[in-house]
């Protein structure tokens, strides 16, 4: 009850400052966010910069090795501790330039900041084409879902455009209703603990149109510790869902690494 009154004065705060933010934004131009040059939210010199070496992560989600395709690898520690079969990220977490534009449009709303985003999302999805669609092969791309208030509040959910933009590019189909979330609970942002974050998500999200047999991708703009997309990918699986693999836009994955014992 409490972390819910906390995340509503966050969410109302956020919707303050980008009412702020448009008034600003129609009485001052924009300034590239990563070179300062006057115009868009991001100048073409800078975005090429940016976009053209999204490099593409494919990492085990247990340890944040790399492995062909991103692959779960053979350990033991990591098996047990993820439902997920692999994770390929478009770029490392230490982005600047990704992570302010992700920023702009996730709390402020910059509509410039999503086209940005969507355009270096079907990059990624073009320059990996090969890959993903071994991935993709038979399977459904599924945003990993908001609660509902939460989005109605937001407008959009992030992790959509995402899914939408890689199904577009690729030719695979995305489905919103093969998850939900079961109740509210506090924004994982605010949560510094991993065992925290954890906690938090264990059994939040419900697999309600989930198909036994089918293969799944979940798509998330970042990944961290991957407690969120291991909740998604548990409920799934418990649905009888086949493999499960997260492909987001920015992963965390390789700054967690442990280093498990075989
Ligand atoms: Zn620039
Ligand atoms: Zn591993």
């Amino acid at each position: 009850m409490e972390s819910e009154r906390r995340d509503l004065a966050a969410e109302v705060i956020e919707r303050c400052r980008k009412t702020l933010g448009l008034l600003a934004g129609a009485a001052f131009p924009h300034f590239c966010c990563s070179c300062g040059a006057e115009g868009t939210i991001i100048c073409d010199t800078c975005a090429t910069d940016a976009f053209a070496p999204l490099e593409g992560i494919f990492v085990c989600p247990g340890c944040g090795e790399r492995s062909p395709l991103g692959a779960i690898c053979g350990r033991k520690a990591c098996r047990k501790g993820t439902p997920l079969d692999g994770s390929v990220a478009a770029a490392p977490y230490g982005r600047p330039v990704l992570r302010e534009l992700l920023r702009l449009y996730k709390y402020e709303g910059v509509e410039e900041a999503r086209m940005a985003l969507e355009a270096a999302f079907a990059g990624f999805g073009r320059r990996h084409r090969g890959a993903l669609e071994q991935i993709l092969s038979g399977a459904v791309i599924v945003p990993v879902p908001m609660h509902p208030f939460r989005e109605a509040y937001r407008g959009f959910n992030q992790a959509a455009m995402l899914a939408d933009a890689l199904g577009r590019e690729l030719g695979t189909p995305v489905s919103r209703a093969a998850l939900r979330r079961r109740f509210r609970f506090s924004s994982q942002a605010v949560l510094k603990d991993d065992d925290a974050r954890r906690a938090n998500v264990r059994g939040s999200v419900l697999a309600v149109g989930a198909v036994p047999g089918r293969h799944y991708v979940l798509v998330d703009d970042v990944i961290t510790t991957g407690a969120t997309l291991s909740a998604c990918a548990a409920a799934l699986k418990a649905a009888g869902a086949g493999r499960v693999w997260a492909v987001t836009l920015l992963t965390g994955l390789t700054l967690h690494k442990k280093t498990p014992k075989r």
